[in-house]
């Protein structure tokens, strides 16, 4: 290896974490691009450009914008003969934050893990689909001899040798008791059962969403159990007033763009959890029913005008970017919502005496 910079190769529809540690441990990350319609990595690509400074190739379990999972397998086997054929030990780390506590129970057959030679590390969040409260994230390598000796640090002060690998400093404890009960709680065939559940909830405001007709569905049937979708046509609406007016209605869903190549494309999200049932997913389809029947109903000719007027206002909001438009368009349509129909005071009172009967449950 030379003494050149450490490359790590990677989506670059990645979690903001990598980021931070490329900057923290001077990593430079070499992003493979989005494509229209592919949202994930492409192992052929990713491959293609790793070199002998590039100290791993991270595949993630579960995209953060669209819930995907990269193809692992595919990955490991490109790599495999890659390293045969220049003599390199390039190996792969799985980010499977989401896609960790998922994959094992809803689809066993799914190689990523370390049945794959390659993988030497796995990182999983405890707080996603742990079902732990925030914030615990776990690391395992492949073998004890994978984590070098010398980033394990040995404190006797407490009465004995603890040893000690981690990042921040004192932390208390109760995220890994939590997560010790309900790894113990719960056991696989707890974990199984809550996760066919989201997946099932997760299918079912998937059929509630694509029959309204009006979206294109991003997130796959194999993946997190997610809800990520896009206009079919954004000519009168965005994505970014859909959000805005469900949170008259009590739901924060948000709305944002894609990675780079793929940014013109903007989507919602809504990731299904434990507590998200079925009940309350019929309810959030009738709600954006409910908000593009309002929204068709409003003269778009008044957006524009509230819209341009604030622009006037303040020039600096005036931007390349179509995404920031897109906001002030929504903060605009917001205002001209508030005017034309005030019943914001009514959907808070049918928000809460749905959700204040809840006595019980976590979020
Ligand atoms: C959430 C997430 C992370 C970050 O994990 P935290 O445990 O929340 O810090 C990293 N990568 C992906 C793909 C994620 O979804």
């Amino acid at each position: 290896m030379t003494n050149q910079t450490l490359l790590l190769v990677l989506m670059s529809s990645k979690q903001v974490c990598w980021e931070k540690f490329a900057r923290y441990f001077e990593v430079e990350l070499k992003d493979v691009r989005l494509k229209k319609d592919y949202y994930v990595m492409d192992p052929y690509e990713a491959v293609e450009m790793v070199d002998e400074n590039t100290i791993c190739v991270c595949a993630i379990l579960g995209s953060t914008y669209n819930g995907e999972f990269e193809d692992v397998k595919l990955l490991n086997d490109l790599l495999l003969k890659k390293n045969k054929k220049t003599g390199w030990d390039t190996q792969i780390h799985v980010d499977a934050a989401s896609g960790g506590f998922i994959a094992p129970f809803l689809f066993p057959e799914l190689e990523w893990d370390f049945r794959l030679p390659l993988v030497k590390s796995i990182n999983v969040s405890g707080h996603k689909y742990g079902l732990v409260y925030p914030g615990i994230g776990w690391v395992i390598w492949r073998t004890k001899q994978d984590l070098p000796e010398e980033l394990i640090f040995h404190v006797n002060y407490l009465g004995a040798d603890q040893p000690t690998f981690t990042l921040n400093f004192s932390k208390g404890a109760s995220q890994v008791i939590a997560q010790y009960y309900q790894l113990i709680r719960l056991g696989y065939e707890g974990y199984k059962s809550i996760m066919e559940n989201c997946q099932a909830n997760a299918k079912f405001l998937t059929e509630g969403i694509k029959k309204t007709g009006r979206f294109d569905i991003l997130s796959k049937d194999i993946g997190v159990p997610l809800v990520a979708f896009s206009l079919k046509d954004r000519s009168q609406h965005s994505e970014y007033e859909i959000a805005d007016n469900l949170r008259r209605f009590g739901w924060i869903v948000p709305a944002y763009t894609m990675a780079p190549n793929a940014e013109d494309v903007s989507l919602l999200r809504v990731v299904i959890r434990e507590d998200f049932s079925r009940t309350l997913a019929d309810r959030l389809v009738e709600d954006i029913k409910n908000v593009l029947k309002y929204l068709d109903a409003r003269p778009p000719h008044i957006i524009e005008a509230v819209t341009e007027a604030l622009v006037e206002k303040d020039p600096s909001l005036k931007s390349p970017e179509e995404s920031k438009l897109d906001v002030i368009k929504a903060k605009a349509a917001s205002a001209v919502s508030a005017l034309l129909e005030p019943h914001s005071e009514k959907s808070l009172r049918a928000w809460k005496s749905f959700a204040l009967p809840k006595t019980n449950g976590t979020c």
